[in-house]
C-alpha cells in the first residue's frame, strides 16, 4: 500500500520531536503535527519555567540565609515582573532548540493545527486528510481540575498560567503536594508568600523511600509552609479577591484563606478530539493510551509515547520511550523498554532524587537483599557547603547488586546519575569502594556507603582470618 508519507507524530513536545528529529536524521519521511506551542509542556509551561523559577526563589532562600554564612544582606521583596522575565527569557533562549524552523531544517515537515487519527493509517487536520505508515501519538499530558464546589469561581492558576502571574500572592493555597505543588509550593514561600498545601494523602513523596516524606515535611514547616495531609477539599468560597478553601480533616472542617490558589492534583492524558475510540486505539481506565512495552498501542502501526501513555510522565521518559518507537519503526528491532532503572527527581530545595526500586517495592517483589543508609552529616563537603539535612540510602538485591537509590540533598539530582548507571549495568554495592572521587564532593557519599556495605557484610570468620593475615 502507497502512503502519503512513512511517519506522522502527532504532538511537538518532548517526545515527538525527539520520534521526529531521530526519524528525520535517520532519511525518514516525517510530519509533525502541533497545535500549540513547539517544545510542549516541558519548554513552555513545565520543566524549563518551573526550574528557572525555582532558581530565583531558591536565590531568595539564599540571601535569607546569608547570616549563618557571616554575610549582612537584607531581602527586600520581589520584583514579580523581573522575575518572570527572566523566566521567559529562559524559555526563549532554549525556543530555537525546538523551534518549527530547525525541524524544518532537520528536513520534517510541520503542520500547524489539531491533529485527529480517522483510520489506523489516516489523520486528518481541519480539512486535509493524510496517510502514513506509522502514526505516533504524543499529545501529552495537562492539570487535573476536578469539579471541586466553588473553584472554577476562584482565581486558580495551573503550570499553565502561574508563570504569569503579575504579582506575588500573599496566601497562596496548594491543592496537591506532588512534585508540582511541592517545587512551586516551596519556591512562592521561598519569594514570601504565605503557603499551605493540602493533600488527602497522609505522606509526601509517597512514591519515594519511607524517610524521605517525614524528613522534607519537618524541614518545609520549618521554612514556614503549613502541611494539611489526609484531609478532603471539600469547597472552595470565594469574597472579593480572596476567600478560604474547607476542607475536612479527621472529621474535623478547617478554613484556609488564600488569594490564590494553585491547583495540582494530578496530571491526564491528552486525547479529547483525538478521535482514539473511532480507530479503536485502547486507553486505560484513567484515560492513557495503552501501550505494550515497544510503544505499540493496540493498533499495527500506531504507536506512543510519553505523557500521554506513561507509566512516567518526565520529560527523560518521553525521549526514552520515543527512542524505543524510533528504534522499532525504523531499525525493526523489537526493542523494549526497561524501567528497572529509572530516575526521578524533585526540584524541591533539598532535592530528592531517586532511580530504581524503592526498599518497600523491592520488598513487595521479593528481590530485596538489604539497605544501606548514610547521613550527609558524615560528608566532609555537605558540611562545608551547610548543605543538611540530607542522606543517601541504596537498596541492594540478595546478591548485593544496587537495585535503587534515594538521595536528599542539595545536589542530589546531580549525583543520582551514578546510581543509574549502577543499576543498569548490575554493579555491586561495593563498586565505588575503589573508585576515587575528588575530594571534597557530595558524590564522595558514594564511597563511605560502599565502604559500610563491606563493612557490613564481613561475618566474624572472615574478620578472624584478616587479623591472622596481618
Ligand atoms: C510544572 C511542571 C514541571 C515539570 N518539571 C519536570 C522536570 O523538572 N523534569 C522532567 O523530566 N519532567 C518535568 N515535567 C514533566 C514534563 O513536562 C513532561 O513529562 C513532558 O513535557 C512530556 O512530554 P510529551 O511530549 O509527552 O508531552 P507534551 O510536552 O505535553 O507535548 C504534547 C504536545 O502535543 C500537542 N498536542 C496535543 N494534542 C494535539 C493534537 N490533537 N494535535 C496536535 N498537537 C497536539 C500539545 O500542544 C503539546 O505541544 C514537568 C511538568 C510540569 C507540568
Amino acid at each position: 500500500m502507497k502512503y502519503d508519507h512513512q511517519i506522522i507524530v502527532v504532538g511537538g513536545g518532548s517526545a515527538g520531536l525527539v520520534v521526529a528529529a531521530g526519524a528525520a536524521g535517520l532519511g525518514a519521511d516525517v510530519t509533525l503535527i502541533e497545535r500549540e506551542k513547539m517544545g510542549g509542556e516541558c519548554l513552555n509551561s513545565g520543566c524549563v519555567p518551573s526550574k528557572s523559577f525555582l532558581r530565583c526563589a531558591h536565590r531568595a532562600a539564599e540571601i535569607r540565609e546569608s547570616a549563618g554564612f557571616g554575610i549582612r544582606a537584607s531581602f527586600d521583596g520581589v520584583d514579580m515582573e523581573a522575575l518572570l522575565g527572566r523566566v521567559g527569557g529562559v524559555i526563549r533562549e532554549i525556543e530555537p532548540h525546538d523551534s518549527e524552523e530547525r525541524f524544518r531544517g532537520l528536513g520534517v515537515n510541520v503542520i500547524r493545527g489539531e491533529a485527529r487519527i480517522v483510520g489506523s493509517h489516516r489523520v486528518r487536520v481541519s480539512e486535509k486528510e493524510m496517510s502514513a505508515k506509522y502514526i505516533v501519538i504524543a499529545t501529552g499530558s495537562e492539570a487535573i481540575v476536578p469539579p471541586i464546589k466553588g473553584l472554577s469561581a476562584a482565581p486558580f492558576y495551573t503550570n499553565r498560567n502561574i508563570f504569569s502571574l503579575k504579582k506575588l500572592p500573599a496566601d497562596l493555597v496548594v491543592l496537591g503536594g506532588g512534585a508540582i505543588g511541592l517545587e512551586l509550593g516551596q519556591g512562592f514561600s521561598h519569594l514570601g508568600s504565605k503557603v499551605t498545601v493540602i493533600d488527602m494523602m497522609e505522606r509526601l513523596f509517597a512514591r519515594d523511600d519511607r524517610e524521605v516524606g517525614p524528613l522534607m515535611e519537618k524541614l518545609m514547616q520549618k521554612e514556614g509552609i503549613q502541611f494539611h495531609l489526609g484531609a478532603r477539599i471539600m469547597e472552595v468560597i470565594q469574597k472579593d479577591k480572596s476567600g478560604f478553601v474547607r476542607i475536612e480533616k479527621d472529621k474535623k472542617i478547617a478554613e484556609v484563606p488564600f488569594d490564590a490558589i494553585l491547583v495540582a492534583l494530578g496530571r491526564k492524558a491528552v486525547t479529547d478530539g483525538l478521535g482514539l475510540a473511532e480507530a479503536g486505539v485502547a486507553v486505560d481506565e484513567r484515560g492513557y493510551v495503552k501501550t505494550n512495552l515497544r510503544q505499540q498501542t493496540s493498533v499495527p502501526g500506531i504507536y506512543a509515547c510519553g505523557d500521554v501513555c506513561g507509566p512516567y510522565q518526565f520529560t527523560h521518559m518521553a525521549g526514552y520511550q520515543a527512542g524505543i518507537v524510533l528504534r522499532n519503526i525504523i531499525f525493526k528491532y523489537p526493542a523494549k523498554c526497561d524501567y528497572s532503572a529509572v530516575p526521578w527527581v524533585t526540584y524541591t530545595r533539598p532535592e530528592v532524587a531517586h532511580a530504581g526500586y524503592t526498599e518497600e517495592a523491592a520488598r513487595s517483589k521479593g528481590f530485596f537483599g538489604e539497605s544501606m543508609f548514610c547521613d550527609f552529616s558524615e560528608n566532609d563537603r555537605a558540611r562545608t557547603e551547610g548543605d543538611l539535612p540530607g542522606f543517601i540510602k541504596i537498596v541492594t538485591d540478595k546478591k548485593g547488586r544496587i537495585i535503587g537509590t534515594t538521595i536528599v540533598g542539595k545536589k542530589a539530582g546531580e549525583i543520582i546519575a551514578l546510581s543509574v548507571m549502577a543499576i543498569g549495568r548490575r554493579l555491586k554495592a561495593t563498586v565505588f569502594m575503589n573508585m576515587i572521587f575528588p575530594y571534597p564532593t557530595e558524590s564522595e557519599i558514594y564511597a563511605l556507603s560502599s565502604r559500610n556495605i563491606a563493612k557490613k557484610s564481613l561475618k566474624p570468620w572472615m574478620k578472624k582470618i584478616i587479623r591472622m593475615i596481618i
